[in-house]
């Protein structure tokens, strides 16, 4: 049992508020949001002020609800205080270890959520401190052990592999305590995931320390770029559970998703490769009405793939798709040309090329196949290559002057390589705002247009703020508030299909999150699983028919089954960019 006093002033405090120091950059601006951590001896005028201000508060927090109602209270505070950024921090800094004292898991990670959103900082460690506290303490609560499986994710993602390992053997020690056997395997499943990605990690970054292979682990900094993360360890199978109807996915959706994979695999051609025309070959009767009217092997290669590799099959998994999987990687990687070009022969090829290397980057990254590393990472290389010097942006060739769509692929490429632990070196990502900026208009710059001079479109506005995520906006930025209402007033319609809007439109809003969100893919999902071709009988069983979408006939029934496949994979495809307040514990 814990009870607050001045003694039980936390010892980690300034050893924490070091360690945050230590990893904080100074914004330039100093923007909300981006605030550098106060030096010491303001952090330590504050916490007194604190202490002093809630002085009655603190005396009558004597259990652990009441510590943990104060901790939930100077988080609010901290929202609406006046005091700048000392105050701020000591508030959040005081609400972590209240909670932490209280066992309240969860408050103590939203403090830390919150400390990262304003200030530059990574929490890891502040996290890591929190949840020790109440391991030794009451113990992890069974029913909070996702709690602990997510500050792994979070941590993976800040590449602390240490501290991702140490929260997992948490979450393993707490799961065995109590939890159901379900979620025991669940834990114990990912647990060995995360510690064979950590040693593979490290490995990497040993065997080359310099450029190429690995650089891309030892960033740090370079995470910045990114603003929050995403990962893609939420795909091994205990955690795809886990985490599919936390975030809206459903029985429904899943099946969806198996019947879009077995229809891909049986599409397949004998060479591995997928073809957006000649898939109709592998057609046991008519009813796969729509092939597409352009040759891009590789990107019609990686639409086969990257269905499996978000539903967390690889190539090194035992699965029932392994072997398609092996064959599609192989036959991009034999294809790729010696300056790293995978889209050889295609049409308006740095499409195909910024699909393919998102599909090798994925591979590479579930699986830590050094040989499909090496081809991402050429891959990856070349599209650093291509970018337009003067625009930021990229085309249909290398050096072309921009257009938002074939920018949105590669920016989604390089974020997949730097998931991967790939480099990507330092100032695409800044040169590819350019491009943005170019493209942005109306509220807010909320809204996005193919080229400078062209008008919005949903399809542009959904690609160009997904791109803005990626490159770091934050939540709370008025552009993604602006944007969220546009996609809100421009929601999927059944009659008006457009697969390439509805794939973009899903990321964005999955990764606001609450209720934007919630309104989207209820209406998302249920048109999808109405469209879907259902008949057992028939050849098309999985698929989803092309016909009238506005974006899908020229890429076929292939490209549309693969991008409403993977809009159905969203829930555990990768985590949202940014953590909304959770409901309460149960
Ligand atoms: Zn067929």
């Amino acid at each position: 049992m814990h009870t607050v006093t001045m003694s039980g002033l936390p010892k980690h405090f300034f050893v924490m508020a070091a360690v945050l120091l230590a990893s904080a950059v100074p914004g330039a601006g100093q923007a909300a949001g981006e605030w550098p951590l106060p030096d010491a001896e303001a952090q330590r005028r504050s916490v007194d002020l604190v202490r002093e201000t809630w002085k009655n508060e603190y005396a009558a927090a004597t259990d652990q609800a009441r510590q943990s109602d104060l901790a939930g209270k100077l988080i609010k505070n901290a929202e609406i205080t006046r005091g700048g950024a000392p105050a701020c921090f000591a508030l959040l800094n005081e609400a972590v270890d209240l909670a932490a004292k209280a066992g309240d898991l969860r408050t103590a990670m939203r403090a830390v959520d919150e400390m990262e959103w304003r200030f530059r900082v990574h929490g890891t460690q502040t996290r890591l401190q929190a949840i020790r506290t109440i391991a030794r303490g009451t113990g992890l609560p069974p029913s909070l052990v996702a709690e602990a499986i997510f500050a792994a994710q979070q941590a993976i993602e800040q590449n602390e592999v240490d501290a991702a390992v140490e929260f997992c053997d948490l979450a393993v020690e707490t799961a065995r305590k109590g939890a159901s056997s379900e979620l025991k395997a669940s834990v114990d499943e990912y647990a060995s995931r995360v510690k064979e990605y950590a040693r593979l990690q490290k490995s990497a970054a040993k065997e080359s320390p310099v450029g190429g292979l690995g650089a891309g682990l030892g960033m740090g900094k370079k995470w910045e770029i990114f603003g929050d993360g995403v990962g893609i360890m939420t795909r091994s199978r205990g955690r795809r559970k886990a985490v599919l109807a936390r975030y809206g996915g459903t029985g429904q959706t899943e099946r969806a998703v198996t019947g879009a994979l077995i229809w891909l695999a049986n599409h397949q051609m004998a060479d591995g490769s997928w073809n957006l025309q000649k898939y109709t070959s592998r057609c046991k009767d008519g009813t796969c009405t729509g092939p597409g009217m352009v040759t891009a092997d590789a990107g019609a290669t990686a639409m086969g793939l990257l269905p499996f590799l978000a539903a967390g099959h690889t190539h090194k998994t035992k699965g029932p798709y392994r072997e398609n999987i092996a064959a599609g990687v192989n036959w991009l990687i034999k294809h790729q040309e010696a300056n790293g070009n995978l889209a050889k022969n295609c049409v308006q090829p740095m499409y195909s090329h910024g699909l393919a290397t998102i599909a090798l980057c994925e591979a590479y990254g579930m699986s830590g196949d050094r040989n499909v590393g090496m081809a991402a990472q050429g891959a990856v290389n070349y599209i650093i290559k291509a970018q337009n010097p003067n625009d930021g942006g990229w085309r249909y060739n290398p050096g072309d002057v921009g257009d938002t769509s074939v920018t949105g692929w590669q920016i989604m490429a390089l974020k997949s390589a730097q998931l991967a632990g790939l480099s990507v070196g330092g100032s695409t990502y800044g040169s590819a705002g350019k491009w943005l900026d170019s493209c942005q208009k109306g509220p807010n710059n909320s809204l996005y247009s193919y080229q400078p001079a062209t008008g919005h479109s949903n399809t542009m506005t959904a690609s160009g703020l997904l791109c803005r995520q990626y490159l770091g906006a934050k939540r709370k930025d008025p552009m993604m508030t602006d944007g969220v209402k546009y996609l809100l007033d421009n929601l999927p319609d059944a009659q008006l299909p457009n697969i390439y809007y509805w794939y973009h439109g899903t990321q964005v809003l999955f990764n606001m999150g609450g209720q934007p969100w919630d309104q989207w893919n209820r209406r998302m999902r249920q048109i999808l699983l109405d469209s879907q071709c259902r008949d057992t009988r028939t050849c098309a069983c999985g698929s989803w028919n092309p016909a009238g979408d506005l974006w899908a006939s020229r890429g076929g029934r292939l490209m549309m089954t693969s991008l409403a496949a993977l809009t159905l994979e969203v829930y555990y495809r990768y985590l949202p960019l940014y953590k909304v307040d959770e409901e309460k514990a149960p």
